[in-house]
């Protein structure tokens, strides 16, 4: 995997970084925020936070907006500051069985370009990566724009991964073993990586990026093919001793007639997943769950959250039952956890039906006994939003930026002091 690498003579102290890694988070999370604003946020000096904005100005990835009257105050006017979308931009990449999909997008997570990709087989996992990495390159060459500003690969993967590493670790429902996949794909695109299970992604995209306020410990249910989660705690991905802390598919939930991946019947899989909603409409010729037929699933559970069948078809009431069985689910993993929120992801979300079950049990069996019932909350952020995010978050928003790899833009800065 690159690394961004810094010439010694110019390495700035880590709190420097720190200090401007919050300042880019202060300015992604919302626009139009003046250095005064900054300063008193921050607990930083004035001083500082014009350095720090002058450097981010200078290379371009902000940019100065508009000019603001001070209310009842004589003198200078303010001018406020933004993330520049045009100054930065990285690549988004999910790998998953419903198919291959990656985006380029600028320093607002905004794509401007984005493909789906078909492979031969999707259990070959050199293949893959290699097809992937051709379609990365395809598509920056598309783009026009300065790729030495393009500052990384965000990759969201139906597996379990190291992301330090951007190794994958084990993608059981892809049929993948142990691989370099951070290292492959960046040694074909020349870009670093960051590599997260998908749940993962979505997790940290949604406390970054969505509308809702959660800052405490949120649990996150990826409902899908089948029934993968995600834990963070203030803020932080808990990973666990396997990588797949937050997993929730095979919690027993009672007996079943199907028999999940990993042989037992009783997992919460074979009860609440969109697996067991297509085997129990006997849309499978299997009652046992088998790997290689993970993108037959995909493409079937798609086809039937297409139509959003309501509760008064077959196919609505199954999803209403299998929502009910997550909802029943959920109230273990809060009791455990304790969470502040639980957000339901993934394509399940997406069924009316599975959502209105969902929400039934768990306004019927939530637990009591925590003095506040964890929200449940309907995630709103696509697993390709939460691939880019990723990258913006480790190559932008991080003390990792890298701002000497910039060169600064032609246009001219006009530094403006706070007042
Ligand atoms: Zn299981």
């Amino acid at each position: 995997m690159v690394i961004n690498t810094i010439s010694q003579t110019k390495i700035p102290s880590d709190l420097r970084r720190v200090h401007r890694s919050l300042v880019m988070r202060r300015l992604f999370s919302s626009e139009n925020v003046s250095r005064a604003e900054l300063a008193e946020e921050s607990n930083l000096s004035a001083m500082a936070i014009t350095r720090i904005v002058r450097e981010l100005l200078e290379v371009g990835l902000i940019e100065e907006i508009g000019k603001r009257d001070r209310k009842g105050a004589p003198g200078r006017r303010r001018t406020n500051l933004q993330i520049n979308s045009s100054g930065s931009f990285v690549v988004g990449l999910v790998i998953s069985a419903f198919g291959h999909e990656v985006a380029l997008m600028d320093a607002n997570g905004m794509p401007l370009l984005n493909r789906r990709i078909s492979f031969d087989n999707i259990l070959n996992a050199e293949q893959t990566i290699d097809s992937a990495s051709d379609v990365i390159i395809d598509l920056i060459n598309q783009a026009h724009i300065d790729t030495g500003r393009i500052l990384g690969i965000g990759i969201a993967i139906a597996g379990f991964v190291q992301s330090s590493t951007g190794n994958l670790l084990r993608a059981p429902y892809l049929g993948w073993h142990e691989i370099e996949l951070g290292r492959h794909i960046s040694a074909r695109t020349g870009l670093p990586v960051i590599a997260e299970n998908i749940a993962d992604a979505i997790n940290l995209a949604e406390q970054a990026t969505a509308k809702h306020d959660i800052n405490g410990d949120l649990f996150l249910v990826h409902a899908s093919v089948t029934c993968g989660g995600s834990f963070t705690h203030q803020g932080s991905l808990v990973r666990g001793a396997n990588h797949s802390a937050g997993y929730i598919g095979h919690l027993p939930a009672g007996p079943s007639q199907l028999i999940c991946s990993c042989g037992a019947s009783d997992c919460l899989n074979a009860h609440a997943s969109g697996w067991s909603v297509l085997a129990n409409l006997a849309l499978l010729d299997s009652h046992t769950f088998r790997t290689d037929r993970i993108e037959m699933y995909a493409d079937t559970l798609t086809a039937l959250l297409a139509k959003n069948p309501d509760t008064t078809t077959p196919e609505g009431k199954e999803l209403y039952k299998a929502g009910i069985q997550l909802g029943r689910g959920l109230r273990n993993v809060a009791l455990i956890i304790d969470p502040e929120a639980i957000v339901l992801a993934g394509k399940m979300a997406n069924s009316t039906a599975y959502v209105a079950g969902c929400r039934s049990a768990w306004h019927e069996t939530s637990p009591r006994q925590l003095q506040k019932v964890p929200e449940l909350i309907i995630g709103a952020t696509a697993s390709l939003t939460a691939a880019g995010f990723l990258a913006l978050d480790k190559f932008l928003l991080s003390p990792g930026l890298n701002i000497d790899a910039l060169h600064s833009p032609e246009s001219t800065i006009n530094e403006v002091q706070i007042t």
